[in-house]
């Protein structure tokens, strides 16, 4: 299958409005097989049946439609995407609000991925595992997102920065979800997404990245390890950049590789 964009549901979005901060990570779970995923959740946003809120007799309320369910992309168990929304569309709602006191959506601030999978005992493939990984490298790249797995367990305050799963955040919580539930490994998406990462960073990337993972263990003491590795990691990469020119200038040959190092950080 080939990547395809489709057009979703006006009611599906709304045009950002926050800095994006955060990738969210969902599994489609459905009735047909894990194939199949990739297009089911693309035929629902496109239905004019994925709607929010019901009228007085329980009918779908077309006068009012507001939100349904929606997500910036999915990836299949070929490796291919289909993509829903741009990064300046908002998604209404793949991953809203928490409970009370709540003052910010998951998806206010993120782009969110769902993952083909038609039921949770069943493992995501290679190839899923692959696209995915080379896309939320670029989406870290870009808005300086660090490569780290958080829980965001009170949707309140400042707004933390990293990749959330529904399942460990407050609006999952709050609503049962169990996705992207025990089949998702973390520790193999976060050493591909390393390395995708690393493959082709600029120096400029590096500084920004680094930026975020100093606040990032600032702001939680759960991950301050795991951060902490990867940002004096990172000053490695980035002085290992800085030779390169050097050589460059001085007319040597040009070496990008990356030590592997990547070891003992799960
Ligand atoms: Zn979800």
């Amino acid at each position: 299958m080939t990547d395809v964009r489709v057009t979703p549901q006006r009611w599906l979005w709304q045009p950002r409005t926050k800095p994006i901060r955060l990738i969210e990570i969902h599994a489609t779970r459905g009735n047909t097989t894990p194939e199949k995923q990739k297009q089911a959740a693309l035929n629902w946003v496109q239905s004019p049946r994925n709607v929010g809120n019901l009228d007085g007799a329980r009918n779908i309320d077309y006068a009012n439609p507001e939100w349904g369910s929606s997500f910036s992309h999915v990836i299949g168990t070929d490796g291919s995407m289909g993509t829903v929304l741009d990064d300046n569309q908002m998604p209404t709602y793949s991953a809203g609000y928490g409970g009370v006191g709540s003052t910010y959506a998951i998806d206010e601030y993120a782009i969110s991925y769902e993952l083909a999978q038609s039921q949770a005992q069943e493992p995501f493939s290679d190839k899923l595992y692959d696209r995915l990984t080379t896309e939320v490298a670029i989406d870290c790249l870009k808005y300086g997102i660090p490569p780290v797995m958080i829980s965001i367990m009170s949707q309140k305050g400042d707004v933390p920065t990293g990749i959330v799963r529904h399942d460990r955040c407050e609006n999952g919580i709050k609503l049962g979800k169990t996705d992207p539930g025990v089949q998702f490994n973390e520790v193999r998406f976060i050493a591909m997404l390393k390395a995708n990462m690393e493959d082709d960073m600029t120096p400029q990337e590096v500084r920004n990245i680094v930026r975020a993972m100093k606040f990032h263990s600032e702001d939680r003491e759960g991950n301050q390890q795991e951060s902490v590795t990867t940002i004096s990691k990172w000053f490695g990469v980035l002085k290992e950049h800085q030779k390169d020119v050097d050589k460059h200038s001085a007319g040597e040959a040009h070496d990008h590789e990356i030590p592997a190092g990547r070891t003992g950080e799960a």
